[in-house]
């Protein structure tokens, strides 16, 4: 009435790995307060490990966890909720639980996307009758339609990171929800759809496209549930909730968690926001994101990407009727192997490693294999171990760290090699966002191999920042993409120092016989759990 409008402001939740975190953004993009919540330190969310490959998150735990960052977050801010203007919402993918539709009473924990229990169901799908009949059959109908997705059918690989053999394990292990589906009372969900249902009361079961698409049970190809997937695998489509658009309204929180009903904008996918986050709007962008694990997506365009060497074609986002697809290459330790390094007391500060890999000229020959979690593209082995190479007695920690920071670069490398061989899009920028992304050790020697620039944004919590964009954009307090990409900060910028002649991949002579060593362990450490 005083004619003085309230400064409003986008709220926007990650709900990563290893944390979860709460920004309040302005119309700057600045953050104006924030709230994080560690997974691995607050007891009622220690992700449990009842058996060895098992990790399990309480849902509980972790809906209480999203309630204290958004508080937390709005009173860092020193704002009211009402200035709220809209939430967006980004999540770790392919982690689910199942619940009863009446009561919203979780059947189960959350199955992580690291957990490896299904490891023996997806090693003996992979190499069943069923799949060299299904895959043959695929290549001829390749053959005589030419349809991209046959051919994507004929390549099929399962994996533990995709929700399918997971919600088999479950599905053949806890009666409670066999008796649900039943029923039909059973709703699976991601945490998106968790959160979701948990905000509105029950009114809301649905995801987004970018979500959906990165369960491993989404047809990307066609843009619904799988049906084919579903008869294989019996699991029953009407368990799955609605697919949205990723800038869809999904209905307002119900006022008795903050006080009042907050539109909630956008429900995306981590990756795929951390790629809207970089503003990789156009054909050919791609992002590096170096957190937990590492995720490499290139932007494909309107077309999903088929793969022979297990880049996976995701849905990137759904807004109006923009269809973005996006080629990803995953590797799923990269914060973990850091992680263990320090709690083995390699070091006692993570921003110590990159001056105590430097402060060696080499890593005495030790190899690292990341592989705590299998090994994903190109090799993808579940049954990969985890392993230290080449160990003598004057291997010194720092030796250890260098070739624990190498094996992340290395890793890179190969994703980025499948890329180039295999998506033939020339790759415009590469953006580099996540924890590990801060390890100026790491970036170097990843731009050195890749013979190309890399980008590391001063902001690098990328995915809370995409998921507060799209909700932004929705309800107009951001007008355009032009605008979000002015709002980017400077970034920092890593050229290599051996750039090779066409561009290509190709390291230098020293890196030449520490990689082919390197990947002699990786060959070592291939099939070593046997199911
Ligand atoms: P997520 O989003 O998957 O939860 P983050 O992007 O927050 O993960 O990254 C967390 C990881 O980054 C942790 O494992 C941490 O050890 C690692 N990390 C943070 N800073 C550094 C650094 N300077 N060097 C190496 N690793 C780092």
């Amino acid at each position: 009435r005083n004619g003085f409008k309230k400064e409003s402001f986008i709220l926007s939740v990650d709900f990563g790995t290893t944390s979860i975190r709460c920004h309040v953004y302005d119309k700057e993009a600045e953050i104006r307060g924030s709230c994080t919540t560690m997974i691995l330190v607050l007891i009622q969310i220690v992700p449990s490990y009842p058996e060895v490959g098992y990790v399990e998150m309480d849902p509980d735990a972790l809906w209480e966890g999203f309630i204290t960052v958004v508080k937390g977050a709005v009173q860092d801010a020193g704002v009211q909720m009402c200035q709220i203007n809209s939430l967006g919402i980004a999540t770790q993918r392919g982690t689910f639980t199942t619940w009863d539709r009446r009561t919203g009473t979780p059947f189960h924990n959350f199955i992580s996307w690291q957990d490896r229990r299904s490891a023996e169901l997806v090693k003996s799908w992979n190499t069943s009758c069923t799949m060299t009949a299904i895959h043959g059959v695929m290549k001829v109908l390749y053959f005589l339609t030419g349809q991209k997705r046959m051919l994507a059918a004929s390549l099929i690989v399962f994996t533990t990171q995709h929700v399918t053999f997971r919600l088999v394990w479950v599905l053949t292990h806890y009666k409670q929800v066999c008796q649900a589906v039943a029923e039909g009372n059973c709703c699976f969900g991601t945490i998106d759809t968790w959160l979701l249902f948990k905000l509105t009361k029950g009114q809301v079961h649905a995801t987004d496209y970018s979500n959906a698409s990165s369960t491993g049970f989404f047809d990307s190809y066609q843009m619904c549930w799988s049906g084919f997937l579903s008869h294989l695998v019996s699991v029953p489509l009407s368990i799955f909730p609605k697919v949205e658009n990723t800038d869809h309204y999904f209905g307002s929180t119900d006022p008795s968690f903050f006080g009042v009903s907050i539109p909630i904008m956008s429900v995306m996918a981590d990756q795929q926001a951390a790629m809207f986050g970089e503003c990789c709007f156009e054909v050919g962008d791609v992002k590096i994101t170096m957190g937990t694990g590492t995720f490499m997506d290139i932007h494909t365009g309107s077309k999903p990407h088929t793969s022979s060497a297990g880049l996976y074609p995701l849905v990137g986002w759904k807004i109006g009727s923009e269809l973005v697809y996006l080629a990803e290459g995953s590797s799923a330790d990269t914060g973990t192997a850091i992680q263990w390094a320090q709690d083995l007391d390699l070091f006692s500060d993570v921003q110590q490693t990159s001056d105590m890999a430097y402060s060696v000229s080499d890593s005495d020959g030790v190899c690292f294999v990341p592989s705590f979690s299998g090994l994903q593209a190109p090799l993808n082995d579940p049954t990969a171990c985890a392993s230290l190479m080449g160990l003598k007695p004057s291997t010194t920690k720092s030796h250890l760290v260098r070739a624990i920071l190498e094996s992340v670069a290395f890793r890179s490398k190969q994703l980025y090699e499948i890329m180039l061989r295999e998506t033939h899009i020339p790759i415009t920028k590469i953006r580099v966002d996540g924890g590990v992304s801060s390890n100026d050790f790491v970036m170097q020697l990843t731009a050195d191999l890749f013979g190309r620039k890399l980008a590391r944004p001063q902001r690098y919590e990328m995915s809370c920042l995409g998921a507060a964009f799209v909700a932004g954009l929705g309800v107009g307090f951001w007008r355009s993409r032009e605008e979000l990409k002015k709002l980017q900060r400077t970034d920092d910028e890593f050229l290599p120092q051996w750039a090779p002649k066409g561009g290509g991949c190709s390291p230098s002579r020293k890196y030449i016989s520490v990689l082919q060593s390197w990947e002699r362990a990786l060959k070592r450490s291939m099939n070593w759990y046997k199911p």
